[in-house]
């Protein structure tokens, strides 16, 4: 089966889990602080704090900027649920808004700018499929309605620019991510004294882990802010600190293989007008996943178990939060049309760095087949 997603482990991730494990320091210590110093460096910025997924990443990034009841937050509905989750977590309301287009499917800033209110705060964005959203009109929106800047780059690690041109960034390294620690999260802020106070939070708001108390010969703290126990440790930094290395090369692939996705889907969508492949207006992406916009007749259920029998999974992204029963019974009226109709016409195709080229050439010729066939029986 050619899956949507798999990691790239090999030996060397072994090895560095195993020297862990014969260390005898096994939880947040000095390989945490190497791979956050390796994670910051890579992304052009001072200094991050590595946590024990996105999740908590985007919850501590929140608290750390002061979001709390009261304040509303802009983000997509075309999200995972955790983008959203965390601003419950954190006490503000999601304010969901729509995506630019079906070709072009993160948050439309001109939706964005329909939903602000007194209580706005701050805007959360999410680099949808790797595509990061364009820093300029979205720094200039932000500073223009005086909104903090979160991204949620849980799809973007590497890509220039990402999770610095914000106020807070949050990273995932879950299993199917771009680069993983089994599950991981890291964040980047732009206040280092911010950046601090979460670093504080992750360890239960504790002034001293065990690492500096050792190292000061003294047992003593103080617990001065409510915090959260999101530590990472040192097995899955080691593991962090090989899947870095090897970042670039991985996302090189990603995008040599999105490159003969676009190429051989060319002809594809002449004959199946509708098909399309989304992409951003920045240009710039960590090509997390591939997704594409079936034909607005296609019968996608059927699509996808046609791809499954011939080998190839596929799945869909996302089910919009405003449409899933808890969000849903939260604010039971939102309508967001373009989101709607990119979820009942997106399809995510395979894209990962074991494939090969024949594995994008197989896929593509299934699918055409397929629409072929879903065409001729209606
Ligand atoms: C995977 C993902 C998350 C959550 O990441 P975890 O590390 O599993 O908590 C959050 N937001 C988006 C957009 C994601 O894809």
């Amino acid at each position: 089966m050619l899956l949507v997603a798999e990691p790239l482990l090999g030996a060397e991730e072994r090895a560095a889990a195993v020297a862990v494990l014969e260390s005898g320091w096994i939880t947040l210590g000095a390989r945490v602080r190497e791979f956050e110093r390796a994670f910051a460096n890579r992304h052009g910025v001072e200094d991050a704090v590595a946590v024990d997924s996105c999740t908590a990443a985007l919850h501590l990034t929140l608290k750390a900027l002061g979001i709390g009841a009261g304040d509303e937050v802009l983000a997509p509905s075309l999200t995972f649920v955790a983008t959203i989750n965390a601003i419950l977590y954190a006490g503000a309301d999601p304010v969901l808004v729509d995506i630019e287009g079906l070709d072009s499917p993160l948050m439309s800033i001109e939706d964005a700018a329909h939903k602000i209110t007194p209580r706005t705060r701050a805007v959360m964005l999410m680099h949808f499929a790797g595509h990061m959203a364009d820093p300029g009109p979205w720094r200039a929106f932000a500073e223009h309605h005086g909104l903090l800047l979160i991204e949620d780059a849980a799809h973007a690690i590497g890509v220039p620019g990402v999770g610095s041109y914000g106020d807070g960034a949050a990273f995932s390294f879950y299993g199917n991510k771009n680069m993983t620690t089994a599950e991981g999260g890291m964040i980047l802020m732009r206040d280092p004294e911010l950046l601090e106070q979460a670093r504080q939070m992750r360890g239960h708001g504790m002034t001293r882990t065990v690492l500096q108390r050792l190292v000061a010969r003294s047992p003593h703290y103080d617990v001065d802010m409510l915090g959260f126990n999101y530590r990472m440790d040192e097995i899955r930094a080691a593991i962090g600190l090989v899947q870095l290395s090897k970042l670039d090369d991985m996302n090189a692939r990603r995008a040599a293989l999105f490159a003969r996705y676009q190429e051989w889907l060319g002809p594809v969508m002449r004959r199946h007008k509708g098909l399309q492949v989304p992409t951003s207006r920045s240009g710039l992406s960590a090509h997390h996943i591939m997704p594409v916009v079936l034909p607005e007749t296609a019968d996608r259920d059927a699509v996808t178990a046609t791809m499954h029998d011939a080998g190839i999974q596929t799945t869909i992204h996302y089910p919009p939060v405003h449409t899933l029963s808890y969000y849903r019974a939260r604010a039971p009226l939102i309508r967001l049309p373009l989101t709607e109709e990119f979820h009942r016409r997106e399809l995510t195709l395979p894209l990962h760095p074991k494939m090969e080229d024949a594995d994008v050439r197989r896929v593509v010729s299934v699918l055409d087949k397929t629409l072929t066939r879903a065409e001729e029986t209606v």
